[in-house]
């Protein structure tokens, strides 16, 4: 069972490999009684938050499991991860992924040591190498998202959040599979029911939204997208984060590629802050004034910052969006 117990007991093995980041104030979104403050996961070892899940999950692991390895399909920042908290403790990864992740993301799993395997076009074809080296040769699924190790080792955000900003009344979280916001949405209202929790995807592909319209998980298409992070489904046969998503988030919010790039260039020309598509979707939703309703003290999840450099200078040059 996943409780606020769980997201207290993932801080020890997350602060052994994960920063405690800092809550940075915007003071060009605050201002007429409003106070934005970004949760800034750009600063993680591996570029983005998922380094908290992988670190809970392997330090769960008995001895004869590490010894098998671990395995993962991932669109990049989770195999990220993962390889390198395995690299941390010693243990043997392989990442599969699909060939739509771009080149940084492979090239920079390769360095930290794990063994790639490109597989099809979608992160449903990964999924079938990763069933198979869990059969053949008993190698551990650390999952990206549905995992409660995982949403646990993700939720320890929420906590951070809430210690260093107990007047916090909502929080703007980037949103996919669904592991980030079920672990900070579990940590912030476990501890104030009333903290406002909106989850903001892209236009294109969202799957959580389209999942929750329909009342169980669905598949989309999947679609290129300057917030390349948020592809990808929430699995068919998911077992935790649409229940978390549908119980506990208060809002989805679908963004458009160029409302991706405003804010994209808004962290850079207001912090330096290079940042991905996926991670820009908070202050992108401010922005854009697409966030319905708010308190006055927003907190938004800057969720990572691996981004293809030639794609990131077309951003602020204005020639991506096209
Ligand atoms: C994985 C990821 C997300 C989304 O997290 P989920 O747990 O899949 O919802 C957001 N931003 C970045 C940078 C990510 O890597």
């Amino acid at each position: 069972m996943l409780t606020l117990q769980s997201i207290f007991r993932a801080r020890r093995p997350v602060a052994e490999l994960a920063l405690r980041t800092p809550l940075t104030p915007c003071p060009a979104l605050s201002g007429e009684g409003r106070q934005v403050r970004l949760k800034l996961e750009t600063v993680q070892p591996t570029g983005a938050f998922k380094i908290r899940g992988a670190a809970n999950a392997l330090a769960a692991l008995t001895p004869a499991q590490a010894e098998r390895g671990v395995v993962c399909a991932s669109t990049g920042n989770h195999g990220r991860a993962l390889s390198h908290a395995a690299a941390a403790r010693g243990i043997p990864a392989i990442v599969c992924m699909s060939s739509l992740v771009p080149e940084n993301k492979r090239q920079a799993i390769s360095d930290l040591g794990a063994e790639i395997r490109i597989v099809g076009n979608s992160q449903d074809d990964a999924q079938q190498e990763v069933d198979h080296l869990v059969q053949s040769l008993g190698m551990n699924e650390i999952p990206p998202f549905d995992h409660p190790d995982i949403i646990a080792g993700q939720g320890t955000i929420g906590l951070e959040i809430m210690e260093d900003w107990p007047e916090v009344d909502t929080v703007l979280v980037p949103l996919s599979g669904g592991g980030l916001i079920g672990g900070a949405a579990l940590a912030v209202k476990s501890i104030s029911p009333h903290i406002r929790v909106v989850g903001i995807s892209m236009e294109r592909g969202a799957a959580m939204q389209a999942s929750l319209a329909a009342g169980k998980p669905v598949a989309v298409p999947e679609e290129p997208s300057l917030a390349d992070s948020l592809g990808g489904g929430i699995g068919l046969r998911n077992r935790h984060t649409f229940s978390l998503a549908r119980d506990l988030v208060d809002e989805i919010i679908l963004l458009s590629e160029a409302d991706i790039a405003a804010g994209m260039r808004h962290l850079y020309h207001h912090h330096g802050l290079v940042t991905e598509g996926a991670a820009a979707v908070g202050v992108a939703a401010l922005v854009t004034g697409k966030v319905a309703s708010t308190g006055p003290n927003i907190a938004a999840v800057i969720s990572g910052r691996n981004v293809d450099p030639v794609q990131f200078g077309k951003v602020l040059t204005g020639t991506l969006p096209a």
